[in-house]
């Protein structure tokens, strides 16, 4: 029985685009079953960049087997599969002419590489082929490139923004764009917006919905200031008119930091309103959420004070734990109570500066981080022993911390003094995601302490809860 080497390429060039591998290997399998051969090898690679002259393992490792004659016929889905450029084929020409290979295309059939009037079709096909990446790949890259030197647009689907032709505003969906970035700045999520976009009806260039990587990527693109992006590396002036400022695109630039700093603290932190505000009354623990059973069989969710900690150990009393949402509606009301007062004018007529503090503090977070990265750096590279690592470790970390608190403290400011005209902060609350709530939280509350229900007291409700405010101590910031 005659061993078949199967060879597949992915690649964009010309025909056969797209064809996925799976595809080209059940038709090279299906002719290895018709002409009754053994299929000992199948050998891919994924190519995408056609013309570049990148290496290819798997076409390296199908001409090894062809040399050492572990296979005898080699199939592909078409010629151009195989070969990318007429000198490629030269060489295999002279590899099988030596070894006796046959090989075997899909589309085209059997290439009789040993008679001159096989290779002069094989070398006609190579020819073609090549002359096809070099027109349309070729130059439609040079041009491309040429247009975005030139700051002219490279066409495409229209843009957001502006017209089919790329350069005119629509002034109407400018506006749009021009909202996500201000609504991002002042703490809404590109989720919030786009779900608030897709329920206005409003539509992207192709007419689809909204969602939250649409909105974040509509938002953050270049063309947005003006400036042509090649590549993602080249960058030009663009002949076409910004729609954003540059001062919301500086502002654009510091939420987006702001908001890798929030998310890149660990995921729990982020569900629940109070976590990391509430701590325990009793031990002064750092409370946790859990799942608490209650009448009815149902689960809700608690803050408690855990004892133990897997790695630590014993971290906790143990003794606190308390219905999370009778916490959380308790703090809230508190809030916006506390709000009414002048407290709230105070913090308005703050906000002004916060901006630049808030750079600052981002400022601050980065040498943190930078600083627990040398850290790790150090005691890798094992210039610091393990002991010297856990106190520098500590250390900064503590900084750390404190730096990304100070950075959600000013984001929260600017949070509230940007609450829209006509919604009052109750409205605004209501309408907002639990990243803006947390840090407006933070501007105004510390901790918040809960007690240990002392033993024989007396059943106390609040608003249907069976539960006491009275053990709950807000601690205000000043
Ligand atoms: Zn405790």
């Amino acid at each position: 029985m005659k061993r078949a080497a199967i060879y597949v390429r992915i690649s964009r060039d010309h025909a056969g685009a797209g064809l996925g591998v799976e595809r080209q290997e059940a038709d090279c399998r299906k002719l290895a079953a018709e002409r009754g051969w053994e299929v000992a090898a199948v050998l891919s690679d994924n190519d995408i960049s056609a013309y570049s002259g990148k290496r290819r393992p798997g076409y390296e490792q199908l001409i090894g087997l062809i040399q050492t004659g572990d296979v005898g016929a080699v199939i592909s889905w078409s010629h151009d599969r195989l070969h990318r450029r007429p000198t490629e084929l030269e060489s295999y020409i002279d590899v099988c002419d030596k070894a006796g290979i046959d090989t075997y295309t899909v589309k085209a059939g059997h290439f009789d590489l040993s008679t001159p009037s096989g290779r002069a079709v094989a070398r006609t096909l190579a020819a073609w082929a090549a002359y096809e990446v070099e027109t349309s790949t070729g130059r439609v890259l040079a041009a491309k490139k040429q247009a975005a030197e030139s700051g002219k647009w490279r066409g495409g689907q229209r843009p957001f923004g502006y017209d089919a032709d790329g350069m005119t505003v629509r002034e109407e969906e400018a506006a749009l764009v021009r909202e996500a970035a201000q609504r991002f700045v002042l703490g809404d999520s590109w989720r919030t917006v786009a779900l608030d976009w897709n329920t206005r009806k409003i539509v992207t260039a192709n007419g689809m919905a909204w969602n939250a990587l649409k909105v974040r990527n509509l938002t953050i693109r270049l063309r947005n200031i003006g400036i042509v992006d090649h590549n993602g590396t080249d960058r030009y002036p663009a002949q076409w008119p910004a729609i954003i400022d540059q001062e919301l695109w500086d502002q654009l630039q510091t939420a987006i930091a702001v908001s890798r700093n929030v998310h890149t603290q660990r995921g729990p932190f982020r569900k629940h309103l109070l976590k990391g505000f509430a701590y325990c009354g009793e031990c002064g623990n750092r409370l946790n959420v859990y799942g608490t059973k209650r009448a009815g069989g149902r689960y809700e969710p608690a803050y408690g004070c855990r004892k133990n900690d897997d790695e630590k150990g014993q971290v906790g009393c143990g003794s606190v734990k308390r219905m999370l949402a009778a916490v959380d509606d308790l703090v809230i009301d508190s809030l916006f109570y506390r709000l009414d007062t002048e407290d709230m004018h105070q913090v308005l007529s703050d906000a002004s500066s916060d901006n630049e503090a808030l750079s600052t503090h981002l400022a601050e977070l980065h040498a943190a981080t930078q600083r627990l990265e040398e850290i790790y750096g150090l005691f890798g590279a094992g210039e610091i022993d393990f002991a010297e690592y856990k106190a520098m470790k500590a250390a900064a970390h503590e900084e750390k911390e404190r730096a990304s608190r100070k950075v959600n403290q000013s984001s929260g400011k600017g949070t509230i003094a940007n609450v829209p005209v006509g919604k009052t902060l109750r409205e605004a609350w209501d309408g907002s995601d639990l990243q803006w709530k947390r840090q407006l939280l933070s501007v105004f509350i510390d901790r918040v302490e809960i007690m240990k229900v002392p033993k024989g007291s007396p059943r106390t409700f609040y608003k249907g809860w069976q539960f006491n405010p009275d053990l709950i101590q807000i601690r205000w910031r000043a």
